[in-house]
């Protein structure tokens, strides 16, 4: 079933996300091999004659979500480091837990985070940091069975701090700057462009304090010599304003600017922290945004300027971030938060509408991603991924609005069916790629281990017995 030469899905709200934005009620979709090849209305796309045909009635159909900041290997450590400060929150917890990975736990971590991606409706992503230890081959291995579509970052560091504090690396997280580079050296010429094309191989710088600037501009040139991207947090937190202003006496974007940092090629996470009057060199350069609400919400980093983002044309998209910082990678419910957040915060309920919202969530990813002219929409001649939502649920009935319904009341929870590249990863809530129960049998006793073995505390604030 997962594998047909063709598919026609009928009967649906189809969001097309073309130019016009055009909502093709009774509407179908059909594709052959990995291809879109006809968007239209149910009665003019009958005559097709498809291996499978899905009835999507009831159902939003749309292009797959995209989330442009993911960390796989924290799949295994949700729910392992909340209501902690950034800093404790990464030193005494994240670090400790990470810097304990097997390559194995790095594979388990990454089946249980795109298990969940594909059930919520992710069809596409961006793994911002992959460390030596949690093994990037087996990783890759695991995008490629699994059926998505990924840019796999290495991570790139050559320094042990974070943001101004120095030397504050968990001993098991840090790598050297010229073993980082030849990983991926090796890392791209074996997967980059493989998988039928579904993997690219990025470089994950790892953030302010962690890389110096000769590494940055090495990185930079090897970015552009190989037509490839990067991503990297930049301006997650308040201290990385004072480490450019303390050491080269600039703000963040003049700083990224003077390391060759911006340009479509670059997607930063979180960019919570750029002053309005830095928004504007962001935009000229096309400098992408991952904006990460639910991560800076429950970490109080602070509020991204979206809406201002969103006015002048700074491309965003949006990232689940992390198992401990979300806690989930569901796309549909960071759409609601995306949504919701920015009206509060600037006392103003026009802001980053619902319609601005779906536009992060696809159109938006595919840009930061460098794919737009193959995925973010469903237009003929387009790579066929597509969801289906099922609006029959009591939190989004009744659907009078099924694109304010999708983004105010809905989550992942009522995604139906998921196809990348033409492939169904899941079709009437089940997983076709992973085994679920496996995967999430695995996962328990894979974090069971690194707890063990890290010794980090996670026991409950109330007393146990
Ligand atoms: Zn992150």
């Amino acid at each position: 079933m997962e594998n047909v030469s063709s598919i026609l899905v009928k009967n649906g709200y189809v969001l097309t996300m073309n130019p016009q934005r055009q909502i093709i009620p009774d509407g179908a979709v059909y594709v052959e091999g990995s291809e879109i090849v006809d968007v239209g209305k149910t009665s003019d796309l009958q005559s097709h004659r498809a291996e499978l045909v899905i009835d999507a009635g009831n159902m939003v159909v749309m292009p797959g979500l995209i989330d442009t900041h993911v960390h796989l290997a924290q799949a295994l450590i949700r729910g392992c480091a909340d209501d902690v400060s950034l800093v404790d929150w990464l030193k005494n917890y994240v670090w400790v837990l990470q810097g304990n990975f097997t390559h194995e736990d790095g594979r388990v971590s990454a089946e249980l985070c795109m298990a969940e991606m594909i059930r919520t409706g992710t069809t596409s992503f961006i793994e911002c940091m992959i460390h030596t230890r949690y093994g990037f081959d087996g990783i890759a291995k695991a995008v490629e069975t699994a059926g998505m579509r990924g840019a796999l970052s290495k991570i790139i560091m050559d320094s042990t701090g974070y943001a101004d504090s120095a030397d504050i690396m968990y001993p098991g997280m840090v790598e050297d700057a010229q073993a980082c580079l030849d990983e991926t050296e090796t890392m791209y010429s074996r997967w980059h462009g493989k998988a039928d094309g579904r993997i690219q191989v990025w470089y994950g710088l790892r953030s302010l304090g962690a890389v110096t600037p000769d590494l940055f501009k090495e990185v930079v040139h090897q970015v552009r010599a190989k037509g490839t991207h990067m991503t990297m947090h930049l301006g997650e937190v308040v201290d990385d304003v004072r480490y450019v202003r303390d050491n080269h006496d600039m703000n963040l974007s003049d700083f990224a600017e003077s390391m060759g940092l911006l340009g479509s090629d670059m997607v930063f996470a979180h960019g919570i922290h750029f002053e309005e009057d830095e928004l504007r060199k962001l935009a000229q350069s096309n400098s992408n945004i991952a904006h990460c609400p639910a991560s800076n919400m429950k970490l109080a980093s602070g509020f991204a300027k979206i809406p201002q983002m969103l006015e002048i044309g700074v491309p965003v998209s949006l990232g689940c971030d992390g198992g401990p910082s979300n806690n989930t990678y569901d796309m549909v419910r960071e759409m609601r938060l995306a949504a919701l957040i920015h009206k509060s915060y600037v006392s103003d309920p026009l802001v980053v509408t619902a319609e601005q919202t779906i536009e992060m969530a696809t159109l938006g990813g595919a840009v930061a991603m460098g794919i737009a002219d193959k995925v973010g929409s469903l237009e003929p001649g387009k790579l066929a991924d597509i969801i289906l939502i099922d609006l029959g649920g009591l939190s989004l009935t009744p659907a009078s609005n099924p694109v304010s319904n999708l983004v105010y009341s809905g989550s992942g929870d009522a995604v139906d069916t998921v196809i990348v590249n033409g492939r169904l990863l899941m079709h009437e809530k089940q997983l076709l790629t992973l085994d679920e129960e496996q995967v999430k049998a695995k996962a328990i006793t894979h974090a069971t281990e690194i707890i063990d073995r890290s010794g980090v505390d996670i026991s409950s604030k109330w007393p146990t017995s």
